[in-house]
């Protein structure tokens, strides 16, 4: 383990723009609007704790591979860090500190009592097999043992991971504590006291802020013509749902390329094709090809990037048609992107709104599993729907009272909550 001194000082470097310059200027920009005691900035602007593990695991042929795992818990004033665990080449420490703070902001909006953390994985999942993925998932988890737990922090899959990983992870936990112990990850499988629910809830919860901003607009979904950028655990979801409630989905991507059809595809066909050609969506019957940055600039209703960070850039954002973008990813827009939207008048639902049905689900299944008592699908679905819609209602209110863009009544109303309960809470010594 590095001295987390070293990793503080390398996340907060000012010498590089990263992710975590981002997270925190969107800190700056809600302190400042709700013109909170510096002090309390300086607090905020630091996570609580960044841990780095080695992880040596034997490959299939007999080699040993040392990969590198974070996990950052920036804040727990409200309850137990939360937060989602990436699996991906391009993860770094910055990256993942600067995801953990947009969780604690995510948590607080929603008004659930978690605070926020994230983790990450080096590396390409694609390379491994399952049995090497399965010993680096149980290595990670126990190099964190100490640091994770159902009142101490509960990770969730996020990109790469899903409920295979949180199953390895549970039973990791559990064997090494001596007893089952399902609230020590959410997004897990059903048979282990996963939610239902929960697999589809990040998209149902984008789908659910996508027909509410088309409201806005005097629209339906079903005369709404979207965009999706993604067709992972979110964006599959997202679109599937969309579908269901009638939308034309003109384009869909995946990282290798996406695909195009003026009549709209259809998404349950799209998901079978893709579960049969490896995940490609490229060759789908009826539809012809289209690159990342073509998709992103289609003339659409609603834009939904639900891959990675930083897709609408200064270099593209004057070429956005969409009317409303729905930030299913975590910031999916850099910071001079997000400006530029607002002068073109492009309604920008936030990702610590837009994506937080994951962690209402997640809650709600950290809520059954500690009381031991699951629920119907309808049930979680009602409790996430009544949650994001109540957020969605106050960032409107707040952003029409503040006459401030969306991301900034969101931040203002999370930024907010926290700086309070940290100023109850006092701080300690
Ligand atoms: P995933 O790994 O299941 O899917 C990611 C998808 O993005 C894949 O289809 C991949 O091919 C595609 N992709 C990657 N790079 C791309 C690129 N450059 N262009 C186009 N497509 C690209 O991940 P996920 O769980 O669906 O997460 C997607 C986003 O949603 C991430 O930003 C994640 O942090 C966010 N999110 C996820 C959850 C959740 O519950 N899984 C919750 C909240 C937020």
């Amino acid at each position: 383990m590095f001295t987390t001194l070293n990793l503080l000082s390398e996340i907060l470097s000012p010498a590089h723009i990263c992710p975590y310059d981002q997270a925190c200027s969107y800190l700056d920009s809600a302190a400042k609007e709700l013109k909170l005691d510096p002090n309390l900035i300086t607090i905020l602007s630091h996570p609580r704790r960044a841990i780095t593990v080695s992880i040596p695991i034997k490959l299939d042929n007999g080699d040993v591979q040392v990969l590198v795992g974070h996990r950052v818990q920036h804040c727990n004033v409200l309850g137990p860090y939360k937060g989602g665990t990436r699996y991906h080449p391009a993860v770094t420490l910055r990256e993942i500190s600067a995801l953990a703070m947009l969780m604690t902001w995510k948590c607080a909006l929603l008004g659930i009592p978690y605070g926020g953390a994230k983790g990450g994985i080096t590396l390409n999942p694609n390379h491994y097999s399952v049995g090497e993925l399965e010993r680096i998932t149980r290595r990670y988890t126990s190099e964190l043992i100490n640091d994770i737990g159902p009142a101490v922090d509960i990770p969730a899959p996020d990109v790469g991971a899903s409920a295979r990983e949180m199953a390895w992870m549970m039973d990791t936990y559990s064997v090494n504590v001596g007893h089952a112990v399902p609230g020590v990850v959410t997004g897990k499988p059903i048979s282990i006291g996963g939610s239902l629910g929960r697999e589809m809830a990040t998209g149902r919860g984008a789908m659910i802020m996508a027909r509410e901003a088309l409201a806005l607009h005097g629209k339906t979904i079903a005369d709404a013509h979207i965009v999706i950028q993604g067709f992972g655990n979110v964006g599959s979801s997202v679109a599937l749902l969309l579908h269901q409630a009638g939308a034309k989905i003109l384009a869909i991507s995946r990282s290798s390329g996406g695909i195009f059809s003026e009549a709209g595809l259809d998404i349950p066909a799209l998901k079978a094709y893709a579960d049969l050609h490896n995940k490609e969506l490229v060759g789908f019957p009826g539809s012809v090809q289209i690159s990342n940055q073509d998709l992103l600039v289609l003339p659409c209703d609603v834009l939904i990037p639900a891959a990675l960070e930083n897709q609408i850039t200064a270099e593209n954002v004057s070429r956005v048609e969409a009317s409303i973008i729905v930030e299913a990813a975590n910031g999916p827009i850099t910071l001079e992107a997000d400006r530029a939207l607002e002068s073109q008048g492009v309604m920008v639902l936030p990702d610590i709104l837009a994506n937080a049905g994951g962690v209402v689900a997640s809650y709600l299944e950290w809520v059954q599993g500690l009381s031991y008592l699951f629920w119907h699908e309808e049930r979680v679905n009602r409790e996430m729907e009544g949650l994001m819609v109540e957020a969605f209602q106050k960032v409107m209110k707040q952003s029409k009272a503040q006459q401030t863009p969306l991301r900034l009544a969101a931040y203002a109303l999370a930024v907010g909550r926290v700086a309070q309960a940290i100023k109850d809470r006092g701080l300690y010594p």
